[in-house]
């Protein structure tokens, strides 16, 4: 599949058309990765951030938001949860947090990858080398950082630099790689000037990085950030403007499970949230193979608000285990067991040993 492939799809409209993308991407899903939808315990562990994302509602000139960083303990709660649960991973992730130092969270990576014995993805942002080395070191397995997208001028324009530094989220991917992390990212769909031609090149740019994980989400506005509130000041691609809709999000599923087909992709809370009960099931049946549940404590739930209305942040971990697993069964597939590595990951490790 070319460039022109890709736009072509980003741009059909006819119903049968798509139904055959979504049957080629569940096929191809089904052939590359199985029927196991593997499941991610997820815990939001912090709330600040030091960045001024335009689109993220916990940026850090949001004085509305009540700021919290979960304890040692109440992570390691969680996480014996996530394991009691069945499942074979937890993804911590947060905002940008200078609280969360280096050696605190490599104590807790060491405590749940040896002593509770899961998977641990880190979902950080983009912290230093010696932090990505130290915490792989101490056991993580994982590292998610999405591009967002792939225009250097839209990316600047929703994501600015701290001072003194420039953002570069592909060399902070390369850089992970090399330190042996099994590697995600991934864009959201939809940003105000965001054209089909950047999304055919974040498209093409997942296969070209060898991304292991591939997470996709439509852009959803949230009142208190830059985006919703000065719009003059992002403007539109006009008529090549994608739309942040929930069609156009699984045609960008199906064709990353289509480009990628080792990768492990998740049918994502924002796919949930915009479109409805059956989202995460109709992201699982074009092309995704994994859940993220979220096992963050209630009380936290609803502070991690990087955008509105929040796909179960009023359930308990404990309602959200059930919802979903009941939900995975309903499409007839299995829940996988064990960390559930993706095979672009494993491949490669087998070629490099
Ligand atoms: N601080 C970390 C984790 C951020 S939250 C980091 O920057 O990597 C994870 C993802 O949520 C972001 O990468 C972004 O793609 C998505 N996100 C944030 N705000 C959003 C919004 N308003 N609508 C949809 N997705 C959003």
């Amino acid at each position: 599949m070319d460039k022109q492939d890709i736009l072509a799809w980003l741009r059909e409209a006819d119903p049968q058309r798509l139904n055959q993308l979504w049957l080629d991407a569940d096929r191809i899903r089904r052939e590359s990765v199985g029927e196991a939808v593997h499941l991610r315990g997820l815990i939001e562990i912090s709330n600040y951030c030091c960045r001024q994302c335009a689109y993220c509602g916990i940026h850090v000139l949001n004085t509305d938001v009540p700021r919290y960083r979960m304890t040692r303990e109440e992570i390691i709660e969680s996480a014996r949860m996530a394991a009691a649960f069945g499942y074979g991973t937890v993804v911590m992730q947060a905002g940008e947090d200078a609280g969360i130092t280096a050696e605190w969270m490599a104590e807790i990576v060491r405590t749940i990858r040896y002593d509770i014995g899961l998977a641990v993805t880190l979902s950080l942002g983009e912290r230093t080398e010696e932090e990505f080395r130290l915490w792989h070191e101490a056991g993580a397995n994982r590292y998610l950082i999405r591009f967002e997208t792939s225009d250097a001028t839209l990316y600047r324009r929703i994501h600015p630099s701290l001072p003194g530094t420039v953002s570069d989220r592909f060399a902070i991917l390369k850089k992970l790689q090399s330190l042996g992390y099994e590697t995600g990212s991934g864009v959201m769909v939809g940003i105000p000037g965001q054209s089909y031609d950047t999304l055919a090149d974040d498209l093409l740019w997942f296969v070209t990085l060898g991304l292991d994980m591939i997470g996709i989400g439509p852009w959803i506005p949230h009142p208190d950030t830059a985006l919703a509130r000065k719009p003059d000041q992002f403007p539109t691609a006009g008529t090549e403007q994608v739309p942040n809709t929930a069609e156009m999000l699984f045609k960008v599923l199906a064709l990353a499970r289509v480009l990628c087909p080792a990768a492990n992709i998740p049918s994502t809370t924002a796919i949930a949230t915009i479109a409805g009960k059956e989202g995460r099931g109709n992201g699982l049946m074009r092309g995704a193979n994994i859940v993220m549940p979220n096992v963050t404590p209630l009380c936290y739930r609803q502070m991690y608000a990087i955008y509105p209305g929040k796909a179960s942040s009023l359930e308990t971990p404990e309602e959200t285990n059930r919802i979903i697993c009941e939900h995975i069964r309903s499409l007839g597939r299995t829940i996988g067991i064990g960390p559930g590595d993706s095979p672009s990951f494993r491949q490669r490790q087998t070629a490099i040993s």
